[in-house]
């Protein structure tokens, strides 16, 4: 029987959820027919600013497949010292607890069954993981939305290259599950960031670059979807599967490449994305700023919106190119480059918050006080710092991004900032405004395995 349709994706969602004792009894949130086609997510209550909307299971959780990237323990996912596998797989673990362990026994038996040894499977190991799904699992996983297109399913393509042998249905099975992957898996943001994870419920919600929430990866790897806005009953949730800083040529191409969509949000169709100009340039005659006419046509004209000058796509990609190969290249201890290229070259070509700019901005907050550390940092650089981040938060409000993760890492980098100010004038006591923005960090940060250190004591602390 067909899952596609609203009853049958609750309930099938609902029980998944359930086994993995994740289930809210009185959720907050329902599948639905959306407007955008397909299904979406929504509210079935108001739901505040800062709130967990779900906690979602990864029905699959592996690695991604990057060819030569950073090898992780198959089973914890850290990078300890890691050896191959001593009992019959050959894959990395971390050790004899993780070797050891009963979720990887089946999986090391398998791997040993359908692959040749001394082969490194590594990046190619998620779909294979696929067949050791029980039924409701295979259930769950047949009725995500699959991506149909030859360029994906190359794993298994790689695998049987390798030497591994299928039967011809796993075969089958495992092409359609890296379908799904592609269209579904979110990247899992931990200290590795090479693992992927099919989470069902999140995977049913839609996309939006003017999203009203957002999530974060415990250290169980569980998702958390949180409202970064006040969400009222009724409404589709969403999400941003980019990243919010970039400019909306980066994000429809971005989306288009992933996730084969065309994003028709608020923020795409408006060519000012609410005033930011984040995809904008300067125009070389009069200094206004110049943008698409149409934003879904970035290589056709642009045009000036003070002299009215209209330039070819041609010339603006040509800039924002050249542009992204400098900050590319930027050396994440060259703080003096960095600040002489934001203020010098980009002020000259870019309005100030173009993309390119936002990026070299935030590069700099992140060095000041961490790679470069705060004792020695000077009182200039330590302004600067504080500057930025009262900068870039303004960005995110334009934005209308709410309660979002980046939000609350700049606002622990401004406490930070002020914090230092404090100790350098011998103020013992931090002022309550201050205070309020640790809290507000943390409150943002909550359950985010990602969160830096203190945040986490903070929290911790606070519950005990
Ligand atoms: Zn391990
Ligand atoms: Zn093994
Ligand atoms: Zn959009
Ligand atoms: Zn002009």
């Amino acid at each position: 029987m067909s899952c596609r349709n609203a009853h049958r994706l609750n309930q099938i969602v609902s029980a998944f959820l359930d086994r993995h004792k994740l289930l809210d009894p009185n959720p907050s949130w329902l599948i639905q027919e959306s407007s955008l086609g397909g299904f979406g997510v929504f509210a079935t209550r108001d739901i505040e600013a800062g709130e967990v909307i779900f906690q979602d299971f990864p029905v699959i959780l592996g690695p991604r497949c990057l060819p030569n990237g950073p090898r992780v323990c198959v089973v914890c996912y850290s990078n300890k010292t890691l050896g191959p596998c001593k009992r019959v797989c050959g894959l990395d673990v971390c050790g004899e607890e993780c070797q050891n362990s009963l979720a990887h026994r089946k999986e090391c038996e398998l791997v040993r069954q359908c692959s040749p040894p001394g082969i490194r499977i590594f990046e190619n190991l998620t779909p294979i993981r696929s067949l050791l799904l029980d039924e409701n699992d295979k259930e769950v996983v047949n009725c995500l939305i699959a991506h149909d297109r030859d360029e994906h399913g190359h794993e298994v393509t790689t695998l049987k290259k390798l030497g591994c042998q299928f039967k011809e249905d796993d075969e089958k099975f495992m092409r359609f599950v890296c379908c799904v992957l592609d269209a579904n898996a979110f990247e899992v943001a931990l200290e590795q960031n090479n693992i992927r994870g099919l989470y069902p419920l999140a995977s049913l919600g839609n996309h939006s670059c003017a999203p009203n929430s957002t999530y974060v990866f415990n250290k169980s790897h569980h998702m958390l979807v949180k409202a970064s806005l006040f969400i009222p009953k009724g409404s589709e949730i969403f999400y941003s599967y980019t990243r919010l800083i970039w400019g909306t040529p980066s994000r429809l191409y971005h989306l288009y490449r992933t996730k084969h969509f065309v994003c028709k949000c608020s923020r795409c169709r408006d060519p000012t994305e609410f005033g930011t100009y984040m995809g904008g340039i300067l125009c070389k005659i009069c200094r206004g700023i110049v943008v698409p006419l149409n934003p879904y046509k970035t290589h056709a004209r642009w045009q000036c919106q003070d002299c009215k000058r209209v330039i070819l796509g041609k010339e603006t990609g040509e800039l924002l190119r050249l542009l992204g190969v400098i900050l590319r290249d930027i050396r994440q201890d060259d703080f003096p480059f960095m600040y002489k290229f934001l203020n010098g070259k980009l002020r000259s070509v870019v309005p100030e918050n173009n993309q390119v700019a936002v990026q070299v901005k935030y590069k700099i907050i992140k060095v000041l006080g961490h790679l470069y550390p705060w004792n020695e940092l000077t009182e200039e650089m330590l302004k600067i710092k504080e500057t930025l981040c009262l900068d870039l938060l303004g960005l995110l409000e334009q934005l209308r991004c709410g309660k979002s993760k980046m939000r609350g890492l700049l606002l622990y980098e401004l406490f930070c900032c002020k914090r230092e100010s404090n100790t350098r004038a011998s103020k013992g006591i931090l002022d309550p405004e201050t205070e309020g923005l640790l809290k507000e960090a943390a409150s943002i940060l909550e359950y985010d395995a990602n969160a830096p250190q203190e945040i986490k004591c903070y929290l911790d602390n606070k519950t005990v």
